[in-house]
């Protein structure tokens, strides 16, 4: 590493570790990024990739295109899955190699949380990746093309029985995808299959959809499903599930084959040789008002990962939002580059909001919650602005514009490997 520089390590390149890539001051630093895919992700819309409504490469960003910008300041982006910190040696060692810091930020944010529910992790689709979102549009696209041709109605039935576990924004926003397939894609693109034998059952296991939004967003999100001939059962809480059938603690059975998961979430494991952090709620790591991890010199930690109980009006810990991720790792970033005038993080809350099918979302504001059209527009609008790279925000931009207009099915394709050498399954 050249002359007086330190060297920041950056773990994860999501909405919490490219920010802080971004600001980070190149003259006092050199950076390596390190992230397990090659690519920085849009999690908010991986249910359009997963119901065909958007192309992957839209929503994904490479990073090294990101570190280029910065080639001679001393950034690089290193592939590699960290597995464990030494924070005695100040090491991180990857699936690959050892790197050495001297300051490195946990960005790796979250990963399914089954709650330990046996086999369940093997059972369920799930969405939180780019690549869990295409198995699952692969295999709804491929139950669609099978019903349509398979003559017995109740293995049919059988194909198009989905079950959505989980009822905040991403379940309520898959349910709606799925219930605007069934309601508008199925005569159109299947006319084999009798809409009515598909069915879409979401089940949330407290009383209200939406739970961390206003009670009116929650009311608005059961509407609208509905409309979407989604079924809706609160209050049923998943106990176990075979492969076939699932039970919920009130005795109620579901049965299906297809059940997607979104009903949790836990922080990525990430082993610690010498000096153990402190874990907090959903097992996120605890940090100071300056996102440095408690007792551990050197070491911080931001977004999903990360919980800090010391900003007066979230003191029981930010949600696990994008803007959390993105203004956590601008003030990092302030308080790196100008050490002496560090600022405490306080949150400024912009609101929530959720999609259910086109032409209809909920928008949750501090004093305020509306939704409908109006609602739609500006989730379109804050969505699109936030995705990265002029390409992907027009790309993105016709596919909703001709899908809004022709429902077009340009990617309802199920793309899969035939075959591949052994060696390519390991890599
Ligand atoms: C389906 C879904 C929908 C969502 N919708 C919304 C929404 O509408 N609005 C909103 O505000 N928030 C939404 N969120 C939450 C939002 O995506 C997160 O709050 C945000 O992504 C957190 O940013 P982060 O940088 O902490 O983590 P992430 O964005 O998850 O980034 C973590 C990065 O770390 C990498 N990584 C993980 N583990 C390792 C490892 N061991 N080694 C190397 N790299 C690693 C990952 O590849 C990833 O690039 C949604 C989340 C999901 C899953």
């Amino acid at each position: 590493m050249t002359g007086e520089k330190k060297h920041l390590v950056i773990i994860g390149g999501g909405f919490a570790g490219l920010n802080l890539l971004r600001k980070t001051d190149k003259s006092k630093y050199n950076v390596t990024l390190v992230d397990r895919n090659n690519y920085h992700s849009f999690p908010p819309l991986f249910y359009q990739v997963a119901s065909a409504g958007l192309d992957p490469a839209g929503i994904s960003y490479p990073l090294r295109r990101e570190v280029h910008h910065y080639k001679k300041d001393g950034v690089n982006f290193n592939l590699g899955d960290v597995k464990e910190i030494d924070t005695e040696n100040h090491t991180i060692t990857t699936d690959r190699e050892v790197i050495s810091y001297d300051i490195a930020v946990i960005a790796a944010g979250t990963t399914n949380n089954f709650f330990g529910i046996e086999d369940l992790e093997h059972r369920v689709y799930t969405l939180k990746s780019t690549g869990e979102a295409l198995t699952l549009r692969n295999e709804v696209l491929r139950r669609l093309e099978v019903a349509s041709i398979e003559p017995d109605a109740s293995k049919r039935r059988e194909l198009l029985r989905f079950v959505v576990v989980g009822g905040g924004p991403t379940g309520v926003e898959i349910a709606g995808a799925l219930g605007e397939m069934k309601r508008y894609l199925i005569d159109r693109e299947y006319p084999q299959i009798d809409k009515e034998e598909v069915s879409i059952t979401l089940i949330e296991g407290s009383g209200k959809l939406l739970g961390a939004m206003g009670g009116k967003a929650s009311d608005l999100a059961y509407k609208y499903l509905n409309n979407l001939l989604v079924d809706i059962d609160l209050d049923k809480q998943m106990k176990s599930y075979d492969g076939q059938k699932i039970e919920c603690a009130d005795g109620t059975v579901y049965e299906s084959s297809l059940v997607i998961w979104t009903a949790g979430v836990t922080t990525v494991d990430i082993t610690f040789a010498k000096g153990q952090p402190q874990y907090g709620r959903g097992r996120r790591i605890m940090v100071d008002e300056f996102n440095k991890v408690e007792g551990i010199n050197d070491l911080y930690a931001i977004g999903d990962i990360s919980l800090m109980t010391s900003d007066p009006n979230f003191n029981g810990g930010h949600p696990q939002l994008a803007q959390v991720a993105i203004q956590q790792a601008r003030n990092l970033a302030s308080n790196l580059n100008r050490e002496n005038r560090r600022k405490s993080f306080r949150y400024h809350d912009k609101g929530t909001m959720a999609t259910v099918g086109r032409n209809r979302a909920v928008v949750d504001l501090k004093h305020l919650c509306f939704g409908g059209f109006k609602a739609w527009f500006i989730w379109m609008f804050i969505h699109l602005m936030s995705i990265l790279g002029a390409r992907n925000r027009i790309t993105v931009l016709i596919n909703w514009v001709w899908s809004y207009f022709t429902y077009g099915s340009s990617l309802r394709m199920v793309f899969m490997a035939s075959r591949m050498p052994d060696w390519a399954k390991k890599a």
